[in-house]
């Protein structure tokens, strides 16, 4: 029998020492170490000095852990451009950073710590920073390894003290200038982890509100026609917070819609005409004939009465008001909506809402004082049923702003720096900022001669971030740079 036939034989191939298995694993380490060796980063950037300049700003990722598929992606994105445009004849240089401060350092050095309020903030701080430090190196490695060139041995960190100055300074600036103020503004707050919330850190859920129909008797004022109204009448407002009725400060109507006095078996009512009808439905209301029309623009400045205070709130006008849900009658919260807020300071409305970081009233009534605000919200509904200001009452299931972190509800809650910072109050007692007091007294805005903004301002500016703020030579840096700069 013949031996059977091998067909490699039988095929013309050039002879190649090229191995027939990339081996992509072990060589591209190599090849990367030999760009390395060869310094061609480097060499490339000379090879096009005084061409024309290409710079690709770079957004920082947050250094909390190795790279992910997204990070990956997105650096390998840049590189393609930055090489392109260096191909192309551009001198482009790449130089990396991270965004070391802020909540996500924090809540990853939390889980390590195995909760909130673990150690000191000093500690605090410190342990941020080394976090920081340990996950931009551990960044570095995978970036490289994934090819991307750049200026990998000085890379811009937020937490350098250098561009913390720099911060500083621009913000020095701004205030000598004049451009700074001290404001309250809601935010976004979560009662379970005590904090503030960004926008991106909200994330929508189901949620199960109170829906209420409330009364405010009108007190008298308005415009034209809507002065006629007597104070047997009482305008209605639709809330799905009920928790926020202490802090109302005003009811805000549509200068151009029509609204309507209605008679009812529960009594005068006021509001748009084109929700008379969801009233009756919501509140299971027979009869509502119309006694009067009026422009929504003519109740401006008119009073009425707070259900269960002993204050007055005007009419005010805003455009966002709307004829899809509610009465068309908007309840203003100043202190806990972001409309509110600038309606309300378009009015000079207080921007009242007396809550501590749990969400506590501090101020109130004794049915509520002391309660947090979902404990709150029965109550009030009983406060308002009590009173006689209560037309309707339901469970509303909506899409509610939740906490990215703890998944329970968040609210919207007028706060300011003092207040979201609360360590950050006790740094320059504590001797975190040796220099602090002595840059303050220069730039004359010394605590005892000046009480008030720019001290607390600048609390915040050297507050910025977890992972940078307790540094002798932070406020070195920052007076050198400013005498520079004076300098000049
Ligand atoms: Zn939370």
């Amino acid at each position: 029998m013949s031996e059977p036939l091998e067909l490699k034989k039988t095929l013309n191939l050039p002879k190649t020492d090229f191995p027939m298995k990339a081996s992509l694993p072990l060589n591209e380490p190599k090849q990367l170490e030999a760009w390395q060796e060869a310094d061609l980063y480097q060499k490339i950037l000379h090879a096009r000095a005084g061409k024309p300049l290409f710079v690709l700003h770079d957004g920082p990722p947050y250094p909390t852990g190795t790279i992910h598929l997204g990070t990956g992606l997105n650096k390998i994105l840049k590189d393609l451009i930055v090489k392109t445009k260096s191909m192309a004849g551009h001198y482009a240089p790449y130089v990396p950073g991270w965004d070391c401060h802020g909540l996500p350092i924090e809540t990853q050095v939390e889980k390590e710590l195995g909760g909130k309020g673990k150690v000191a903030p000093a500690e605090f701080r410190k342990l941020c920073r080394a976090f920081a430090n340990r996950y931009v190196e551990q960044h570095k490695k995978d970036f490289k390894r994934l090819g991307v060139f750049g200026r990998w041995n000085d890379p811009y960190l937020t937490m350098s003290f250098d561009y913390e100055a720099t911060i500083a300074n621009a913000f020095l600036d701004f205030m000598e200038q004049g451009y700074v103020y001290r404001g309250r503004k809601p935010v976004y707050w979560c009662l379970f982890d005590s904090t503030a919330l960004a926008e991106a850190e909200v994330e929508y859920e189901d949620h199960v509100s109170p829906s209420i129909w409330v009364k405010f008797a009108v007190v008298g004022g308005g415009k034209n026609e809507a002065a006629k109204i007597g104070n047997d009448v009482s305008a209605v407002i639709w809330t799905t917070t009920p928790w926020t009725i202490p802090h109302n400060r005003g009811l805000a109507f549509h200068p151009d819609y029509e609204y309507a006095v209605v008679q009812t078996e529960k009594g005068k009512l006021l509001l748009a005409a084109d929700r008379v009808a969801a009233l009756q439905s919501e509140c299971e209301i027979k009869q509502a004939e119309i006694l009067g029309a009026y422009k929504g623009r003519d109740f401006e400045g008119m009073k009425f009465q707070h259900p269960f205070l002993s204050i007055q709130v005007p009419g005010i006008l805003a455009d966002y008001v709307t004829l899809d849900q509610g009465s068309g009658i908007v309840h203003t919260a100043p202190g806990h909506g972001t409309d509110d807020f600038n309606t309300g300071q378009r009015y000079g409305l207080e921007v009242y809402a007396p809550l501590d970081d749990k969400g506590v009233y501090t101020e109130g009534l004794p049915e509520y004082k002391g309660k947090d605000v979902f404990t709150a919200n029965p109550i009030i509904v009983k406060l308002l049923a009590d009173r006689g200001a209560l037309l309707g009452h339901h469970s509303y299931k909506h899409s509610y702003p939740h906490c990215w972190r703890c998944h329970n509800p968040v609210i919207f809650r007028a706060t300011d720096v003092q207040a979201q910072l609360p360590a950050l109050l006790a740094l320059p007692q504590s001797g975190d900022f040796p220099g602090y007091r002595a840059v303050v007294h220069r730039h004359g805005c010394d605590s005892a001669s000046r009480q008030g903004e720019p001290f607390h301002r600048w609390q915040e500016v050297f507050a910025r971030g977890s992972a940078g703020r307790n540094s002798q030579c932070q406020m070195d840096s920052w007076l050198g740079r400013r005498a520079h700069l004076r300098n000049d």
